[in-house]
């Protein structure tokens, strides 16, 4: 379904990728792992084009922008509409409208971006909502909500634009470690269902039961990258082995 490839960018001098290439299957879950600062954001901000890379080739299910060819501004901008609208991004920050409720955060996407009518994209939220459990909280302002409550407002709201790629940043270092459980079992509800997620997280027990790939990206290349009973086991390279070590 994805597949990226030689993805640069930097940002002033500061080389934050140096050739990234990854790819997932339809259905499939990517976990990417690496230390602070290797880039991993970064590679999920260009798969959406939020952070558009300086050169690099992204392939979304059939569809190819090739960010380091010369194409006009106008093609370029739909070219990274069309990446942005296929995928769906769940922040570490949560990044939900203050000002709106929960229901208007959730159908502001499929109402104002996709236009769906909007009877039919509050029927979608309101079964989303009631799937993990905040039917009651619909009318509600996110700062009402816990922190656990506005990231699965976060995924609801990344759920209902239908997307065909699901991103997750980091989406529970920002909770409390006793919530950080509810969120990371919606993600592998979700992960069984059939949806194509790129997950970068540093919970390496998820990673374990829930990837079928994980990549261990560092100084902003992709290091090692196989199916977690063999990177975590038996990793081939040393700065992998390092990082796992640390933190096992
Ligand atoms: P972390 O685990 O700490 O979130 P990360 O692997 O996700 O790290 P990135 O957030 O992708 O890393 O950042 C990689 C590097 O790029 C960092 O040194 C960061 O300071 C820098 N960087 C990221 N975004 C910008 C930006 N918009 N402008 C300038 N530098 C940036």
């Amino acid at each position: 379904l994805l597949r990226a490839t030689g993805l640069r960018k930097a940002f002033g001098e500061l080389e934050v990728l140096k050739g990234v290439d990854l790819q997932v299957r339809r259905g499939k879950v990517l976990v990417l792992i690496g230390p602070s600062g290797s880039g991993k954001t970064t590679v999920l901000r260009s798969l959406n084009a939020l952070t558009p890379p300086d050169s690099g080739v992204i392939e979304l299910d059939g569809d190819r922008v090739d960010f380091g060819a010369d194409v006009a501004p106008r093609a370029r901008a739909a070219e990274r509409a069309r990446l942005r609208d296929a995928s769906g991004m769940v922040f570490q920050h949560y990044n939900l409208f203050p000002h709106k409720t929960v229901l208007e955060n959730v159908i502001e996407g499929p109402v104002v971006v996709q236009r769906r009518p909007r009877d039919a994209a509050i029927a979608d939220a309101e079964a989303l909502l009631a799937r993990v459990g905040l039917e009651s909280k619909r009318d509600v302002y996110p700062f009402q909500l816990s922190g656990g409550q506005q990231q699965r407002v976060g995924i609801v709201r990344a759920l209902a634009l239908k997307p065909k790629l699901l991103l997750f940043d980091e989406p529970t270092s920002a909770l409390d470690p006793e919530i950080v459980g509810d969120v990371l079992s919606i993600m592998s509800e979700l992960a069984h269902e059939d949806w194509t997620m790129v997950v970068v997280t540093h919970e390496l027990s998820f990673a374990r039961e829930v990837a079928d790939e994980v990549a261990f990206l560092d100084g902003g290349v992709v290091v090692e990258r196989g199916a977690p009973a063999d990177l975590f086991t038996a990793p081939r390279e040393p700065r992998t082995r390092e990082f796992l070590n640390r933190l096992l």
